[in-house]
Formats: C-alpha cells, sequence, structure tokens
C-alpha cells in the first residue's frame, strides 16, 4: 500500500497484480512497465513480471490505515481480470465494507466481468465504480457501468487516443481524461479532450483533466511535467460530491 502520485486519489492499494491486454488503451501500459522494472529489481510479488497474481498477504492493508483515506484499488492490476476468483473478490469487498472511513476507486476494462459481479451482490456505499474508455468504439462500457447501482460512478478517458464523439453520461458523475505518457506515447488532440469538456459541463458531470502527457497541447513532445495539466487555459480539477458512508 503506498501513497501515490496519481492526482485523482490518495493512496493505492493492490490485493492483486499483473494483467492482459484488453483494448488499445492497454498498448502502452504503465503498470506492465512498472511490473517489469520491480521484477528486474528482485522485488517480492514481481517474480513472474506482469504475470496475472493474487497477493492475500495484502488483503488487510487498509484496516491498519486509521485516517480516511482515498484508494485507487488495483494500479497495477484489473479487479475484473479473467483470473481472479469470485471468492477472493468477496473477500477483497469484505475489507471494503469492515472499512467504512475509506473510499475505494476501482477501475476496470473488463466491464462484462464487473456485471457479472454484481448480478447478485451490491455495490458498498464507499466504493466509487468506473470504467475506462479510450475511444469511441469502448463507449459501450458507460452504458454498463449506468446499469449498476453505486454511489459514484465514474468514467477514466485516458489514454485518450481517438475522438469519442457524443457521451451519454446520464448516471455518471465524474469523468478523468488524460493523455498518454512514456517515449512510445500516442498525441492527444486538444479538440478531443475539449470535446469531453464541454459534454462534461452540458450535462453536469465533474470533469477533471488530469494531463496531457508527452505531447503537448500544441503538439510538441516534451517532458510530461513541462506539458502540463490546463485545458483551455484552464485547470479542470473539479470532483464528484461525496455524501457521507454510513458506518
Ligand atoms: S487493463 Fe489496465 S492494467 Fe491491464 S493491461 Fe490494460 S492498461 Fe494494463
Amino acid at each position: 500500500m503506498k501513497t501515490t502520485k496519481i492526482e485523482w486519489t490518495e493512496a493505492t492499494w493492490n490485493p492483486s497484480i499483473g494483467c492482459s491486454k484488453v483494448t488499445a488503451g492497454c498498448k502502452n501500459c504503465y503498470a506492465e512497465v512498472m511490473a517489469k522494472r520491480l521484477q528486474a529489481m528482485g522485488t517480492a510479488g514481481y517474480e513472474n513480471g506482469f504475470e496475472f497474481k493474487i497477493l492475500p498477504e495484502r488483503l488487510y492493508q487498509p484496516m491498519y490505515v486509521k485516517k480516511p483515506t482515498k484508494f485507487f484499488v488495483n494500479s497495477m492490476s484489473d479487479l475484473f481480470h479473467e483470473k481472479m476468483p469470485f471468492e477472493f473478490l468477496d473477500k477483497i469487498f469484505e475489507v471494503i465494507v469492515d472499512t467504512p472511513q475509506h473510499h475505494y476507486q476501482i477501475l476496470t476494462k473488463r466491464e462484462l466481468i464487473l456485471q457479472e459481479y454484481f448480478l447478485e451482490r451490491s455495490v458498498p456505499a464507499n466504493v466509487w465504480l468506473g470504467v475506462t474508455v479510450e475511444h469511441e468504439q469502448t463507449k459501450h462500457r458507460i452504458d454498463v457501468l449506468r446499469n449498476i447501482d453505486a454511489s459514484i460512478r465514474f468514467v477514466s478517458i485516458e489514454p485518450l487516443i481517438g475522438d469519442v464523439g457524443f457521451l451519454n453520461l446520464d448516471e455518471i458523475h465524474w469523468v478523468i481524461v488524460g493523455g498518454e505518457s512514456g517515449v512510445c506515447a500516442r498525441p492527444m488532440e486538444p479538440q478531443w479532450a475539449i470535446n469531453i469538456q464541454q459534454q462534461c459541463t452540458e450535462q453536469k458531470v465533474a470533469f477533471f483533466f488530469k494531463q496531457w502527457g508527452t505531447w503537448g497541447e500544441d503538439g510538441v513532445k516534451r517532458n510530461k511535467k513541462e506539458n502540463g495539466c490546463f485545458l483551455s487555459g484552464k485547470e479542470w480539477k473539479e470532483e464528484p460530491i461525496i455524501e457521507e458512508v454510513a458506518g
């Protein structure tokens, strides 16, 4: 469990690690690069690099954190990976229910497994449930998310690698947009991001612009810090309104 540089959360909790690629957004997966680096450094748990693995020894980590914290669950994997046993997922959600002082942000590209898991289970009140969309062909994930009863539903559009066109954001509380990072990063056209921001404003959905990534708003490739996080001259860091979770 770690504090993190991810701008829209406070800490990460990875009760499983490793993954496999599902769509174009996975091409330059940050978790894969990190996993291979950790494997090369001999870090425990990463002996098989990016191969999916559950880590039961990390299951109860949030219970030892007294300070209310926003956790991004599985920054190094996809919680709804095909190899994740539902029995282990049940244990993860038991920990979530037993720690109502925290909020848990869960993001997946595997919307069908997400749907199947919650068919006969409830989403705990302190869970923010999200799907990733990276271009127009993956927008259907939002429709699956919309039909799952969660206190906060969010969409991460990162890396944004193509125009998403019209977005139906009905029942969606939060949209995050970001460009890709890394040497092989694909550029994000400003108009794609502006299109999403305008639709969020029109549909009254909180909008968070995370970063440009490796390619700046001016189309120049440089350090992502230099490219910054201003869109149309403005910093967008809106967050959804959190309602109190009963203990
Ligand atoms: S789903 Fe996420 S963690 Fe898994 S390969 Fe794709 S980008 Fe990486």
